[in-house]
């Protein structure tokens, strides 16, 4: 196709246009407009967001402005603003594996939107004001650092116009575009990202070796519509009917073809993602029984089936959607049921999940206060016990005490509460009441717990740690003081703590050296921790829950096992 030349890009200049309309001191707006002889031919709009303003709720605050904004937050980063580890730990959603860390640190500026006047295209107008935005950002940004985010072909209509059924081409377009200006994709998502460092992995690497999705090959089978009824009507009942499992595999007969296993839904779900999807676990082990090679079937977003069901999961876990709005519930998880964490045992290799619900309260938690020789004594099957904790409660690291206390809150809560104590001293000085002294004895307890690795509840404050009389601790237990009261003020006072604030912060990471804690899925989930340990749950994103919602709280956790 002959190229259309309009006349000589020199002619197009930028302009930006500030708007004052915004309201959210963390988020800057940036429109910039290119026009030729005085008529607006392009435009582009952006948002600079101050991400360290808004960490503690990173997820709440950027739900508020727009769509686009809130799709960020909740499809890249973690309710801290931290990129998904899943994105950048090795394996297969790494993808090229050019982008790791780096993405926590920094402001992040957002390309939204991009539209070039259908006459003024094939000229670079649309390099040249996006490099123009760049530009603008980089003066202003100084020593901070920051980080560029877009989503090709999403809201962006850089180079085609509103194409119709040409959707596959536009994104296609789309991408090229943003490559060209030195984008590459994050992992196996579909967002791109750019950063002025030269010497950076994402610099290095050509576009043509950028990985692509499979959606965008068009290899798939569909499920045929019979089959898809069969697996929707095993997978609705609680437990598999065996006649119903015998009936759906009678569309995938003996040597059935690779196109029938693989055949996926719209998702590039196969029937083994669904399965997963529901935690089913009866029909899991029917399907991988018979073809082995469905476990690592990848869908659309590039998830095999273990994959899948992680990402449920993680969604379960932190997120309760309504019709327009999110809401955050991370700080109220109480660990997966005893279904889901079977589905995840077996596609994990670990064939037989311990069934939690044989055991007390005082049971697990006894168990996962001992040491691991003691914990045998306790009960002969207790590795297998504190392994299924560990998928109850989310642990990645597998070192969580109890399966939610990791190694890094442990060290921080043992750090601060360490802190408290020694502040409350000085106070007492002042103030020389029994009711302190019964606070600080409680405190010491608290700390002693964390360093014998046992979990700070009360049982443990109370009896475990010490069995010592002490007239001081009784008396202040007499006169209404809790065991309670006090393990909630750590856990409030730790949210107000630099430690805390150290944490939620990447960048400021690097000076706490000397520490090699691995790192885990819990590690910042103060809210959730301090209800597991039986007190409060305080929360980062607002602070703490009402009463009401405290109290049935409380009776749900007593009901747990
Ligand atoms: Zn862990």
């Amino acid at each position: 196709m002959p190229e259309t030349f309009h006349g000589s890009l020199s002619q197009v200049t930028v302009s930006f246009k500030s708007k004052n309309d915004c309201e959210l001191p963390w988020l800057k707006e940036i429109t910039a407009i290119g026009s030729e002889d005085g008529a607006q031919i392009a435009a582009c709009d952006a948002k600079l967001i101050k991400r360290d303003r808004i960490r503690p709720s990173f997820w709440q605050d950027m739900e508020e402005p727009c769509q686009e904004t809130r799709d960020l937050a909740f499809g890249l980063f973690d309710r801290y603003g931290r990129v998904s580890r899943k994105y950048i730990e090795p394996g297969f959603r790494q993808g090229n594996g050019v982008w790791g860390r780096e993405l926590d640190d920094g402001d992040i500026l957002l390309f939204e939107k991009l539209v070039v006047d259908s006459r003024a295209r094939r000229r670079g107008v649309g390099t040249k004001i996006a490099r123009a935005v760049l530009g603008r950002v980089r003066d202003d940004a100084g020593q901070r650092k920051y980080v560029v985010v877009v989503r090709p072909g999403v809201l962006t209509q850089e180079v085609a116009g509103s194409g119709g059924d040409e959707g596959k081409r536009h994104l296609a377009t789309s991408r090229q575009f943003w490559q060209s200006l030195g984008f590459r994709r994050i992992g196996t998502s579909s967002w791109f990202a750019f950063t002025d460092e030269e010497g950076h992995a994402s610099r290095q690497l050509d576009a043509s070796e950028e990985w692509i999705p499979p959606q965008d090959t068009g290899r798939y089978t569909a499920i045929a519509a019979q089959v898809q009824g069969a697996i929707d009507h095993v997978l609705s009942a609680p437990t598999s009917d065996p006649e119903d499992l015998r009936r759906l595999g009678e569309f995938f007969p003996e040597g059935a073809g690779f196109a029938q296993w693989f055949a996926t839904d719209d998702e590039g779900n196969t029937v083994l993602h669904q399965a997963a999807i529901k935690g089913t676990l009866d029909v899991i082990k029917y399907l991988v029984a018979r073809c082995p090679g469905m476990a690592a079937a990848r869908n659309r977003d590039g998830d095999n089936p273990l994959e899948t069901l992680q990402s449920s999961m993680e969604l379960l876990r932190t997120r309760s959607n309504y019709i327009e709005m999110v809401e955050v519930v991370s700080d109220r998880f109480k660990g997966f049921d005893q279904s889901t964490i079977a589905c995840l045992g077996f596609l994990s290799g670990d064939t037989e999940v311990f069934d939690l619900t044989q055991l007390s309260r005082e049971e697990i938690s006894e168990i996962s206060s001992a040491t691991d020789s003691q914990a045998r004594t306790i009960h002969p099957e207790a590795d297998a016990i504190r392994r299924a904790l560990r998928f109850k409660y989310g642990c990645t690291c597998g070192q969580c005490i109890g399966g939610f206390l990791s190694p890094r809150m442990k060290h921080m809560l043992e750090e601060e509460t360490l802190g408290q104590r020694d502040e409350d001293l000085m106070l007492m000085w002042d103030d020389d009441d029994w009711l302190e002294e019964g606070r600080h004895m409680l405190t010491g307890r608290f700390v002693k717990c964390l360093k014998k690795g046992m979990v700070p509840n009360e049982n443990n404050i109370l009896t475990l740690v010490s069995d010592k009389q002490e007239p001081t601790l009784e008396a202040f237990l007499e006169e209404g003081g809790s065991v309670s009261s006090i393990g909630t003020t750590i856990f409030e006072r730790m949210l107000e703590s630099e430690g805390w604030q150290l944490a939620l912060n990447p960048g400021c990471q690097e000076t706490d050296t000397g520490r090699v804690l691995p790192e885990c899925r819990n590690d910042l989930e103060l809210g959730f921790v301090s209800g597991r340990c039986g007190y409060k749950r305080v929360s980062p994103g607002r602070k703490y829950f009402h009463d009401e919602e405290r109290e049935e709280e409380e009776e749900d956790d007593d009901d747990e096992y």
